[in-house]
């Protein structure tokens, strides 16, 4: 099985490179050339099956052999060794929780998967690498998390240091080791750019760069699972139809589930629930595509991204070519896209509205990326009567304990902290090890310490 770049200048490349380097040299994201496809009765067979054998069915069809299936079994189940529940909330609705892993954020799903496989290929190779990754709030928690202590394997987080909150921020400062976690003067959109420019620095690739950011397909393709893992909870007869609402920053979670569809998981349609940050939305709808930059601050800050990078994928698996800046240079098949896709931009205001509403009626309690999706799915609701009869699956992607404040204030109720995120708060952060202002500090702080 070979991948392609999105921006289609550089060569086809095997999972083992794609996973190891991350991002293709041209600045375009790997993308699988073929995806293959399972039978509606066979997905509807995984109602028998654990998620972590669902786990390895699907990612042993979407690697081929490049990993003996027995190794990726073990791994998978060590990667996903925490639950994901399923709620029914009212009578089509239902929300996945996949916010049960360590770091509390759907990110861990992704990132241990990701980090249990690069272990795999690096004892392979005998090789060292630095992992390199900027987060807007849950991608540096997880990956630092998921990589912690894992020989052979450095990490670097770069965030905002005004964009996230406390929690957040100590999922990253406080474990050492390997992990370095350097906080920004910027906004995400910075971050991911210093490490874009690093990874096609050419003077930087003697130390073996590699990302964990959803640009690394590794971490993508796990993404898939649940949406595999959530439909054969819900699904009732063979080939059933359901609507999935995605909260979405870069869209590595829409990603996910564009993917499971190409395998044949039934979608009635995907809703790709946004925040502030509109460009997509706007883009369904008109066609062109312009950046919001500098991206809104919203309550749901891991999806404060106002160019996201997994769009160049979306619009690669709709015929389409975007670059990195943003340029379109082959029209995807929109009519294609606005069939599968519905993409919804929820304020700050209703997103507060929805958490206090969810709360009075259904005495639950979503937090702010969780809201975005919900009301998206309400919305898909007032508008599409005629799909009323297609389930509806929301996904929420945090724990409601990461953001006290905003839940306090707009329910009343202080959510129950979980233990994984209790023994964090009070430990000792490490300082920042550099100050970084532009691209020549970070190029310097990384050829110094590596
Ligand atoms: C990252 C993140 C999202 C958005 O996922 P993308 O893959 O960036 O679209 C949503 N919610 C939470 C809590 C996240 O951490």
């Amino acid at each position: 099985m070979l991948l392609h770049s999105t921006n289609r200048n550089t060569l086809d490349v095997d999972f083992k490179t794609a996973i190891l380097t991350g991002q293709a040299l041209d600045k375009g994201l790997y993308m699988l050339n073929q995806i293959p496809s399972l039978s509606i009765d066979e997905i509807f067979s995984f109602r028998e099956l654990k998620l972590s054998d669902i786990a390895s069915t699907i990612i042993s069809k979407l690697l081929g052999d490049s990993i003996p299936e027995k190794n990726l079994k073990l791994l998978l189940k060590r990667a996903l060794n925490f639950p994901v529940p399923i709620q029914k909330i009212d009578q089509k609705d239902y929300i996945c929780y996949l916010d049960k892993g360590p770091t509390c954020s759907f990110k861990d799903f992704g990132a241990r998967s990701l980090a249990r496989i690069v272990e795999y290929y690096l004892k392979e190779e005998d090789k060292k690498i630095i992992i390199l990754t900027a987060t807007s709030g849950d991608t540096g928690g997880a990956v630092a998390q998921a990589f912690y202590e894992m020989e052979n394997i450095n990490i670097v987080v770069l965030y905002p240091k005004k964009e996230i909150s406390d929690l957040q921020r100590k999922q990253m400062t406080t474990l050492g080791k390997n992990v370095t976690a350097i906080g920004i003067d910027g906004k995400f959109d910075d971050c991911q750019h210093l490490v874009k420019t690093a990874f096609a620095d050419e003077e930087l690739k003697h130390i073996n760069l590699s990302s964990a950011n959803s640009i690394n397909i590794g971490r993508l393709l796990p993404q898939s699972i649940y949406y595999f893992w959530s439909y054969s909870r819900v699904a009732d007869k063979v080939g059933e139809k359901v609507i999935f609402s995605v909260p979405s920053g870069n869209f590595g979670n829409l990603m996910g589930g564009l993917i499971a569809k190409k395998m044949g998981l039934p979608v009635k349609k995907f809703i790709s629930a946004v925040n502030e940050n509109d460009e997509f939305p706007n883009f369904l709808k008109t066609g062109r595509y312009q950046k919001v930059e500098p991206s809104r601050k919203c309550i749901s800050n891991a999806m404060n991204v106002g160019h996201p990078s997994n769009l160049a994928r979306v619009i690669d698996l709709y015929g389409g070519q975007i670059d990195e800046k943003g340029i379109i240079h082959q029209e995807p098949n929109l009519d294609e896209m606005r069939r599968d896709i519905a993409s919804f931009s929820i304020t700050d205001e209703l997103t507060k509205k929805t958490i206090g509403q969810f709360h009075q009626k259904h005495g639950g309690i979503v937090e702010p990326h969780g809201a975005v999706g919900w009301a998206a799915l309400k919305i898909y609701r007032n508008q599409y009567p005629k799909h009323a009869k297609f389930k509806g699956i929301s996904l929420e992607t945090a724990d409601p304990a990461k953001f006290p404040e905003e839940i306090v204030s707009l329910v009343g109720v202080t959510p129950k902290i979980p233990d994984s995120l209790l023994k964090i708060q009070s430990k000792k952060e490490f300082s920042n090890e550099a100050e970084i202002d532009n691209y020549s500090d970070f190029r310097r702080f990384l050829s110094k310490k590596f």
